[in-house]
């Protein structure tokens, strides 16, 4: 049995004080959260510590939103693996479609870093979605094939476990357009037939595949009760603790 999974990805949008604040008022809110349901939020570099101590005690964990692929050294600027365990970490999310178009992050860069990631003991959240410019001429299930077959597929079947999957079509991030909940389930579904080829049919069905691009309170439910969604993955809503509160609390 999968557990739901909802994780909140601030991005670049909150600093120190705003961070004390949001998880201040998650907190208040955590108590709603059921237990069946793991919660996760992802501030920037330089508020994770905070957060972590913050959240020492509640049921929500802390990722980061990025890591490098390079264990340590002359990389100025980077952050590693090694650094986000040492200071509490147990998740990172890799390949958020951001990451790919801004800062040329590649299957094979992020092959590399899913694997330094585990090697650190972190669970994956690994990105993966197509562009409208894909969806448009019918390629959406051959790129995102690629993403998880490039990204994921070195790894052993014990180590496939420490990965979560959140699919984001790029066309439904902040945009306001979500993937309708059959779109969604389609493409899910996809993404664990590819692992069951690769893999194993109980190795597909344990795997996590959350969604996400412009969830919130109004759309979760019908989402997360399709059965091969999981939970999601929250961009804009997830910068309102009543909003990311009500998505955490909704059906699967
Ligand atoms: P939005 O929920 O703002 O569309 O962002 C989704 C996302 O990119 C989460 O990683």
């Amino acid at each position: 049995m999968r557990k739901k999974i909802v994780a909140g990805n601030w991005k670049m949008n909150v600093n120190l004080q705003q961070t004390q604040q949001l998880l201040t008022d998650l907190i208040e809110e955590a108590n709603t959260y059921p237990s069946d349901v793991k919660v996760i939020v992802a501030p920037s570099f330089t508020n994770l510590q905070t957060a972590v101590q913050q959240l020492e005690n509640v049921n929500i964990e802390v990722a980061a939103q990025h890591m490098s692929e390079h264990e340590k050294g002359a990389y100025t600027g980077e952050v590693s693996a090694d650094m986000l365990k040492s200071i509490g970490l147990n998740y990172v999310i890799l390949g958020h479609s951001e990451r790919r178009q801004y800062f040329g992050e590649t299957n094979a860069k992020l092959a590399q870093k899913v694997s330094i990631a585990l090697a650190n003991k972190l669970t994956v959240i690994f990105c993966v979605g197509e562009e409208l410019e894909n969806r448009k001429n019918n390629t959406h299930f051959d790129i995102v094939t690629q993403q998880i077959s490039e990204g994921l597929f070195h790894l052993s079947p014990v180590e496939l476990d420490k990965i979560i999957i959140a699919y984001e079509p790029v066309w439904a991030i902040g945009t306001g357009e979500t993937a309708s909940p059959e779109q969604a389930q389609e493409m899910h579904a996809h993404i664990r037939n590819v692992i069951a080829d690769r893999y194993t049919i109980g190795v597909a069905d344990s795997v996590s595949i959350l969604y996400g691009g412009s969830v919130k309170p109004s759309n979760a439910d019908e989402l997360f009760t399709k059965p091969d969604v999981d939970g999601g993955l929250i961009g804009g809503a997830a910068l309102k603790a009543d909003d990311f509160s009500a998505i955490v609390n909704a059906r699967s």
